[in-house]
């Protein structure tokens, strides 16, 4: 293993301060407590001070705000957004297991997350009944088995970076003593919310793995990159792991050519390809960050002026049903002037 970290501090004590509380969170952004703000007791607020200290302070539309800030919007209820927009609880057929795609099946290793998004689409999903546990890992190796098709496994929650170093470590050994994966894929947000917990431990873990190891960022805006992020991917790369991102297009936060080619660029520049954009899933209560579809096309004509071909994500939607994420026909719309 190339690279190691001193005086890292503990990722699981800095998970353990989050903020929870919203008047709290206001506080520490030097922002006035408005009378009616949300706390939801389901699917709470949830951030890490790391996280925190991104936002800028006095600024109620800072980017990275919106993307945790309970908003009373989020109790609406908007036709066409439902609990299952993916219709996942149709592709479950062992605890634990999704599969939907033919060559690759997605284990959700954990309900927990160091951050709560507000738009993310699994905010409904029964972790109760989908998390499995170490006996159940073995039923979940045989399914996998079982079907030649497979040959790519994806960890997913929750954040399955949210789990300790030991269980990740049984999960991948699990994985990799099955001939038939070439490639395991993780599927994280916690670099860009928490980014000690890419620990030195961890980075032994992944590189010691026979198999190809992909890890795929989940940043929606250049301002949740910093130098700390930027030296825990230069170590993940020197040690083998793949990095790629995608993000979802939400109003407010990049809905603008320019900040999406910014945040291209930010993530080139500490070694991560732009991989997907996504429309949004029409989940419940994500409804206030949606836009539509030709404004989406317009910023992704945007972008393919501006930004060489490797900068440009692919710009997809998950339909449930389909065999794989639909790519956006761009052509619907010829070259649409947006003013950004
Ligand atoms: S980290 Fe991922 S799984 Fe967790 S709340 Fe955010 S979008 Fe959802």
């Amino acid at each position: 293993m190339s690279d190691i970290f001193f005086n890292t501090p503990n990722w699981q004590q800095e998970l353990s301060c989050a903020v929870s509380d919203v008047a709290t969170l206001y506080e520490l952004l030097e922002l006035p407590v408005p009378a009616n703000h949300h706390q939801p007791k389901k699917f709470p607020l949830r951030v890490p001070h790391a996280f925190v200290n991104k936002i800028k302070k006095g600024d109620p539309n800072d980017p990275l705000l919106l993307q945790i800030l309970p908003d009373v919007a989020e109790s609406l209820t908007v036709m066409g957004y439902t609990t299952d927009p993916l219709d996942e609880n149709n592709h479950n057929p062992i605890k634990g297991l999704i599969h939907k795609y033919q060559n690759r099946a997605l284990i959700t290793l954990t309900g927990a997350c160091a951050v709560h998004c507000r738009y993310c689409f699994r905010q409904h999903f029964d972790y109760g009944a989908n998390l499995p546990s170490s006996d159940e890992m073995a039923v979940i190796g045989e399914y996998i088995k079982q079907d030649s098709n497979i040959n790519e496994v994806i960890f997913s929650g929750g954040d399955p970076l949210s789990l300790n170093n030991r269980r990740i470590k049984a999960w991948i050994d699990m994985v990799s003593d099955i001939d038939a994966i070439n490639t395991i894929r993780i599927h994280t947000r916690m670099p860009a919310i928490l980014p000690n917990r890419i620990d030195d431990e961890l980075v032994q873990i992944l590189s010691s793995s026979p198999k190809h190891i992909v890890m795929v960022l989940h940043i929606n805006h250049a301002q949740e990159i910093d130098d700390i992020l930027a030296q825990k991917c230069q170590v993940l790369k020197n040690n083998g792991v793949v990095l790629l991102n995608q993000s979802v297009l939400l109003k407010g936060v990049n809905d603008k050519i320019e900040t999406l080619c910014q945040l291209s660029w930010a993530l080139f520049k500490m070694g991560v390809l732009p991989y997907y954009l996504h429309i949004l899933d029409k989940v419940a209560g994500s409804a206030h960050f949606d836009i539509d579809i030709q404004h989406a096309i317009g910023l992704y004509w945007g972008m393919l002026e501006r930004l060489s071909g490797y900068l440009v994500p692919k710009l997809v939607q998950e339909v449930a049903g389909k065999p794989y994420k639909t790519p956006i026909d761009i052509y619907q719309i010829t070259k649409t002037a947006i003013k950004d």
